[in-house]
């Protein structure tokens, strides 16, 4: 038997297009993104809420020999330089040869992910327990965070404007907290609801103390007492101080690797930070690029990026101005001229809920990177749909540096639907396309990525930065 192709093998190669599955990785590719993935799961430990992600880059960019940026100095190709919004968000700069009077490059991810955050007045005593009060983040399932264990991060601002950090629940010999649920034996009435209406938002009440206040003098609310007296203890706050507070409940479980091959990664808030870490990465390993390259870690995308920290805000808009006016060029022009991966995350298609996606034109967990050139809902609602040319030289850019990818709209049409960042970058007049990692249990607690996915993308925003 000859090893040679039949003239129509050979044309069905030249004409046809065959996703690449993970088959198509080399050993050393997939050894390399084992090892660049450890990284991620550090980020992911050290990281679960957007202040962390930003000391984590900020300290990451400073060993990388980033410096503050100075609107009033001027800077020259390899310079490197980071502006932080607020605690909450960071943008990373390598200046390049050109400046940005040619445009910047933009790798844009987003560092909060779907949470439980407390209410401003969150702790009562109810039959002699402590419990908190919550307003959901995000689009979450709500049963998904009952009965599961859960820590406690954040800031508390006192009145004499001194500012707390708080961080609970994290190392293992730690206590930690829960939203508690009705035992099966008790459900028949709640199984019976539907899942929208069986745990609702204002069930989800945190568990947070059951022992009273000692030798106390009298009976009232003395489990409250106790939990605000070791706060106070801890932090040095009173229960006035929750009014100035960020503090939100996070799973406290740490990422591990899922599957006998350890393929994958369970961890909660790969939701964006599986893009966010990649796009971090390739801005400190950028040398010397043509225009400047710019990484984005914003805030507030889950709740749709309103508010000054979010992607809606002017925070970058003004950077990138202040950027041209060293370059002598007008602010918007540099804007118009620049380009962006909106770097987040899509659904990967699930065996298990097939019928929620639409085999031919979904993304595959362990295929490679994701370009989704729309997102939004309905009838292309609510997003930006990127031009055919700007896909064509993405495309174009992941073929030539043979880098795994692979296109991914969110899901069957009309049954749902979701939006990035995206349309807010499109919106200053800057072409963008979606570019990110596969992701399944979306919002879930514990979500699950493929590592070579995770590499590929690393791959995708540093080729991005280098290409002329
Ligand atoms: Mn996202
Ligand atoms: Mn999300």
């Amino acid at each position: 038997m000859s090893d040679e192709k039949t003239k129509t093998a050979l044309l069905r190669e030249e004409l046809m297009n065959e996703p690449k599955d993970a088959k198509s990785l080399s050993a050393e590719t997939i050894a390399e993104a084992d090892s660049f993935c450890e990284g991620y799961k550090a980020f992911l430990n050290d990281a679960p809420v957007e202040r962390e992600a930003v000391s984590f880059a900020l300290n990451a960019a400073k060993e990388a020999g980033f410096t503050a940026f100075d609107p009033n100095a001027s800077y020259k190709c390899g310079d490197r330089v980071y502006l932080v919004n607020r605690d909450k968000a960071i943008a990373l700069a390598v200046i390049g040869k050109n400046g940005v009077k040619n445009g910047a490059r933009l790798a844009i991810a987003h560092i909060d992910s779907p949470r439980i955050d407390l209410k401003p007045n969150p702790l009562y005593e109810a039959n002699n327990l402590a419990l908190f009060k919550t307003h959901y983040y995000g689009g979450l399932k709500k049963y998904q965070w009952t009965a599961i264990p859960l820590s406690l991060h954040g800031v508390v601002v006192k009145l004499d404007g001194t500012r707390v950090d708080v961080k609970w629940g994290d190392e293992p010999d730690e206590s930690c907290f829960c939203v508690t649920d009705l035992l099966p034996h008790l459900a028949q009435e709640q199984v019976t609801k539907p899942m929208a209406k069986a745990f609702t938002g204002e069930d989800l009440n945190v568990l947070v103390g059951s022992r009273p206040y000692p030798d106390a003098e009298d009976e009232k609310e003395l489990v409250k007492l106790n939990v605000m007296s070791i706060l106070n203890e801890k932090y040095g706050i009173t229960e006035g101080d929750f009014l100035s507070a960020e503090l939100c409940l996070v799973p406290t479980f740490k990422a591990k690797d899922i599957g006998f091959d350890r393929s994958m990664i369970g961890g909660y808030g790969h939701d964006d930070k599986v893009c966010a870490y990649p796009a971090l990465m390739a801005a400190l390993n950028t040398v010397e690029p043509e225009q400047t390259c710019i990484t984005y870690l914003t805030d507030k995308e889950e709740i749709g990026s309103d508010g000054n920290t979010g992607m809606q805000s002017d925070f970058l808009r003004y950077f990138i101005y202040d950027l041209a006016a060293q370059d002598g060029v007008m602010g918007y022009r540099a804007l118009s001229q620049s380009t962006c991966l909106s770097a987040d995350v899509n659904a990967a298609f699930d065996p298990t809920y097939a019928s929620a996606f639409e085999a031919k034109n979904s993304c595959y967990l362990g295929s490679g990177v994701v370009i989704s050139k729309y997102t939004g809902h309905g009838g292309k609602y609510d997003t930006s749909d990127a031009s055919a040319e700007y896909m064509g030289k993405v495309r174009a850019l992941l073929e030539n540096n043979d880098i795994q990818w692979q296109i991914g709209e969110l899901g069957r049409v009309d049954l749902g639907g979701g939006g990035t960042i995206a349309k807010y970058v499109a919106n200053m007049n800057v072409d963008v396309i979606d570019l990110g990692v596969p992701v399944l249990s979306m919002h879930a607690p514990f979500e699950i990525v493929s590592k070579t996915d995770v590499f590929m993308a690393y791959r995708a925003f540093y080729e991005f930065f280098a290409e002329a």
